[in-house]
């Protein structure tokens, strides 16, 4: 498996300890196999149902719990019909395990043994539920001060979390440097090239399940934006492989006072405004993959927009009352295909999916306060 860098083209071979290219920049997996339909494993209904898609190999998969294949549910927002992706049913409860399955079985094949991440949510939580699984030591970098609530799946999981004095960047340090302090492979989620070639799963279920079709417009929360470039990379695959004939629109969805992929998308210089939102998964003042994202996003002729904390809220509550309990996070996608809608982006003829990234059990006392 060959590690490609965009930014200044450089390529190395991959290994367990690379996660960054020598120019600072983040590293892709290079494209190495062609997924056809007719190589997809009938009779595995899980993520690995299209393993000849990833750099992996369907043998060296040995830490799994079934997961992928979520349902795809109809939904309603601003009198229009949508698809709802709900990876709100993954083994952790989050998309996030797409990837943290890809990564940790990676090192698992190369006989790893202890992992590290800074993540003091869903990100954190999946490597913890692969890293008991396949009996890896997960030790979890989070801030000094973080509430033990936010912490307990990660905890209960049995992973270590170190408390790290500094701001967020710190934290990504310690957990970097880790190498040397507690043995660990570094495999934080906005960074490894493996957690990407992961979520890249979520467009082949989402093709398939659209009758293998590319819906009209796939719709996701932006954070990091790992989830969107995994959907860009999945659904550019079945292009090259003749197995669609267009891209979806890809359409990231921000808040107002955290928005640089909306500022570098409409050319303006990133200013972040304000960070509190209910939106905490995706409070990411800079992606690890920022121009590449921009660029997958204007390549499929999609956008990034932002919605408020208001809008928000009400989607939340809109989902809920038609069954779906959903991440605050999360809520943000269904937000932003409502004003979408009334910006005459998306409308009734369209085949829509949004993403519900994050079950909303991770966060009832978020959503007691937020019903009042
Ligand atoms: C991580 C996360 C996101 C953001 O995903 P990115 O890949 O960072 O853009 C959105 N929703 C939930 C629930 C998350 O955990
Ligand atoms: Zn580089």
């Amino acid at each position: 498996m060959i590690y490609t860098c965009m930014n200044c083209g450089h390529e190395q071979q991959a290994s367990p300890l690379t996660i960054q290219c020598q120019c600072g920049a983040a590293l892709w997996v290079k494209p190495e196999s062609r997924f056809k339909k007719s190589s997809l494993i009938t009779g595995d209904f899980s993520m690995w149902r299209y393993s000849s898609a990833y750099s992996l190999q369907r043998d060296d998969v040995k830490v799994s719990f079934g997961e992928g294949m979520t349902p795809l549910a109809s939904a309603e927002i601003a009198g229009i019909s949508i698809l709802a992706k709900m990876d709100s049913q993954m083994p952790s409860g989050s998309f996030k395990d797409r990837g943290a399955a890809m990564v940790v079985n990676y090192l698992n094949q190369l006989g790893i043994k202890n992992i590290a991440e800074d993540s003091s949510g869903n990100g954190g939580s999946a490597y913890a539920a692969y890293a008991a699984k396949a009996n890896m030591n997960c030790y979890i970098f989070v801030p000094k001060g973080t509430s033990l609530g936010k912490t307990v799946q990660t905890r209960a999981y049995g992973a270590h979390c170190i408390e790290v004095e500094g701001d967020r960047e710190d934290v990504a340090l310690a957990a970097k440097q880790s190498v040397d302090t507690h043995n660990c492979s570094y495999v934080g989620h906005n960074w490894h090239p493996m957690f990407i070639e992961g979520v890249k799963s979520i467009a082949y279920e989402t093709w398939e399940q659209c009758g293998y079709q590319a819906p009209d417009n796939f719709v996701a929360p932006a954070g990091n934006g790992s989830l969107l470039a995994g959907a860009y990379l999945g659904f550019s695959e079945l292009l090259e492989a003749g197995e669609i004939d267009k891209m979806p629109r890809l359409f990231g969805i921000q808040t107002e006072g955290i928005q640089p992929f909306v500022q570098t998308f409409n050319h303006s210089p990133i200013k972040i405004q304000d960070i509190a939102t209910v939106a905490e998964g995706i409070k990411i003042k800079r992606s690890s993959r920022l121009d590449e994202i921009v660029a997958f996003v204007r390549e499929s002729n999609g956008m990034f927009i932002s919605v408020d904390d208001q809008q928000t809220i009400q989607s939340l509550k809109n989902m809920a009352k038609q069954g779906f309990f959903i991440e605050p996070t999360s809520a943000t996608a269904f937000a932003g295909i409502e004003k979408l809608v009334k910006l005459g982006e998306i409308s009734a003829e369209h085949k829509t999916v949004g993403v519900v990234t994050g079950n909303g059990l991770k966060a009832t006392s978020t959503i007691q306060t937020l019903l009042g």
